[in-house]
């Protein structure tokens, strides 16, 4: 049985039965991982104080071929992450980015992954709560970058055109990006994208910081990166971390029962 040794980032924790954890891994040499760390509600010698989400450290894993879930067998941990918990508009921005790599990586996604994610965690763990949804937006779309569908920008992706800085375009999912007038109406429906709108998802997309003026404008940024990522996904299941991110803490929605 390989005992695999790899750098991991914890992207989803819960209890199981008495004093194991079930958990989703992002790691820079194994993709992503489910394992089970039997014991690490217990063991402060394997587990140190505890895995929870958000947390870095070094895994290691005993993986066995063929099997879903792998078994945790020691988790030094390098960074908690506590202030992604410590604050609603860093965990709501955390959580969607990975909920991001969660449904968009594959099982073996190499390193580059692993890195960019690691970086716009620390990143918003490092924002102050009003420029959480900043810095968050700005790493989900590097993300998209490193996955491989990053949306065309500078010129219109249907006949090539270049853009120019100050034009108003049309953002269309299906067709991949920004749409210049003429051939925005041949295409399927898609959200007015402002100059300055085109000008933050370019920085973002470059992994340069953008500040973002109106609340509105925010949450418009926010709405046209959910339904990107919806268009891209196949299987239909609904984005509910950035579904909650959208939503904001300022009009919480109680469903009831
Ligand atoms: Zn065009």
């Amino acid at each position: 049985m390989p005992l695999v040794m790899t750098d991991a980032v914890v992207l989803h924790a819960f209890d199981y039965l008495e004093s194991s954890r079930i958990i989703r891994l992002a790691t820079r040499d194994a993709g992503l991982q489910s394992v089970i760390a039997r014991g690490a509600r217990s063991s402060r010698r394997r587990f140190g104080t505890g895995i929870d989400l958000f947390a870095s450290g070094t895994a290691e894993i005993q993986a066995r071929p063929g099997r879903e879930l792998q078994q945790l067998v020691g988790f030094d941990l390098s960074s908690s992450r506590a202030p992604l918990s410590a604050d609603l508009e860093r965990f709501a921005a955390a959580s969607a980015l990975s909920e991001l790599v969660l449904r968009f990586a594959a099982d073996d996604e190499g390193g580059d992954l692993f890195v960019e994610l690691t970086r716009a965690l620390d990143a918003v763990a490092e924002a102050t709560p009003a420029r959480a949804r900043d810095v968050g937006l700005a790493g989900a779309w590097r993300l998209v970058v490193v996955l491989g569908f990053a949306p065309v920008l500078d010129r219109c992706c249907s006949c090539h055109t270049p853009i120019a800085d100050d034009v108003a375009v049309t953002f269309t999912h299906a067709a991949g990006g920004a749409a210049c007038p003429s051939c925005a109406q041949g295409l399927a429906r898609g959200r007015a994208l402002p100059p300055e709108a085109r000008a933050a998802l370019r920085a973002w997309s470059a992994g340069h910081d953008f500040a973002v003026e109106a609340p509105h404008v925010r949450r418009a940024h926010l709405r046209l990166l959910r339904e990107f990522l919806e268009h891209h996904l196949s299987d239909g299941r609904p984005l509910r971390a950035f579904e909650t991110w959208e939503r904001g803490m300022a009009s919480p929605i109680v469903h009831a029962g």
